[in-house]
């Protein structure tokens, strides 16, 4: 049986300068895999790529917003040229905004379904015309969440987004079927990240309570040991998603966050 490798693949990783993303390209690399970093941030992208390039990886940088049709365009046809082909999409890019809705501003509102849904559409769609006209199919991942399942309070712009990128998913399993393109998202648990980092004060003036109860009482509350989920958790999913050979394996949410949510 094949073992979990990218030897001869090319994967596109929105997001990846930093957290979650950041450790899938790495994961991916060390699979066999060359690896674009796109990312918003430019001197993270570079950094990310150059300790790719230091461990004797294939790495490229592309600096974009996931949110700009001609940028993602312009960054998959870049790849395309660097290094051949692209096989494995992971949509990661994200951002949180934490509120209660009826102070949520509908530009934050706006701002955050963007990053997410449009982000996720013109990334998919601009991987599949790829790997739908090269005939190899592929496999596109988005970043899920608990919240693709679960709601929370402050949450109501990135509950929706996340419900939102499952049902981009099926679409994309049942219409890629029959180019071998699988589509399939992670769902995480609470992953100390940037992303998350910035969120506890938030939620502690929020909520009124102090950071250690944000952690304790609102982000692992449900979780079966009070434990993070890491970002070697996910990478090791996505390396799952990415390397499974056949179309048996589409259209799936899996759900990696200590129990939290159970399905
Ligand atoms: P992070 O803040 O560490 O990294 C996010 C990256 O996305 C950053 O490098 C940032 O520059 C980039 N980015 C933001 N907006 C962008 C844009 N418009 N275009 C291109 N790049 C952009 O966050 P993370 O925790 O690693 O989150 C990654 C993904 O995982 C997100 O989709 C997030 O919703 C999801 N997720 C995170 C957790 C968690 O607990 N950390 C849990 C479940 C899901």
């Amino acid at each position: 049986m094949d073992a979990m490798n990218l030897k001869g693949k090319v994967a596109f990783v929105t997001g990846a300068a930093s957290g979650i993303g950041k450790r899938i390209a790495e994961v991916y690399a060390d699979a066999g895999a060359a690896v674009a970093i796109a990312d918003l941030d430019p001197e993270a992208t570079e950094r990310a790529v150059a300790e790719l390039r230091q461990r004797g990886h294939r790495a490229l940088g592309v600096p974009l917003d996931v949110t700009v049709e001609s940028q993602v365009d312009a960054g998959v046809r870049r790849t395309v040229s660097e290094f051949g082909s692209l096989d494995v999409l992971v949509s990661n890019a994200g951002i949180q905004i934490v509120a209660p809705l009826t102070e949520f501003s509908f530009a934050d509102w706006k701002k955050l379904l963007a990053v997410h849904l449009d982000g996720a559409f013109l990334t998919s769609r601009a991987a599949m015309r790829e790997m739908v006209s090269r005939g190899r199919g592929g496999s596109i991942i988005f970043m899920g969440s608990v919240h693709s399942k679960e709601a929370s309070v402050l949450k109501s712009a990135y509950v929706t987004a996340k419900h939102g990128l499952e049902g981009l998913t099926r679409v994309i399993a049942k219409e890629g079927a029959k180019h071998g393109v699988r589509a399939n998202i992670i769902c995480s648990g609470f992953v100390r990240t940037p992303l998350v980092d910035r969120q506890i004060p938030e939620q502690a003036r929020n909520l009124g309570i102090t950071e250690e109860d944000v952690v304790r009482n609102v982000m692992l509350k449900e979780t079966v040991d009070g434990e993070f989920t890491t970002v070697d958790d996910v990478a090791r999913i996505a390396l799952m998603f990415a390397s499974f050979p056949t179309n048996a394996l589409t259209g799936q949410s899996l759900v990696a966050s200590h129990g939290w949510y159970m399905q």
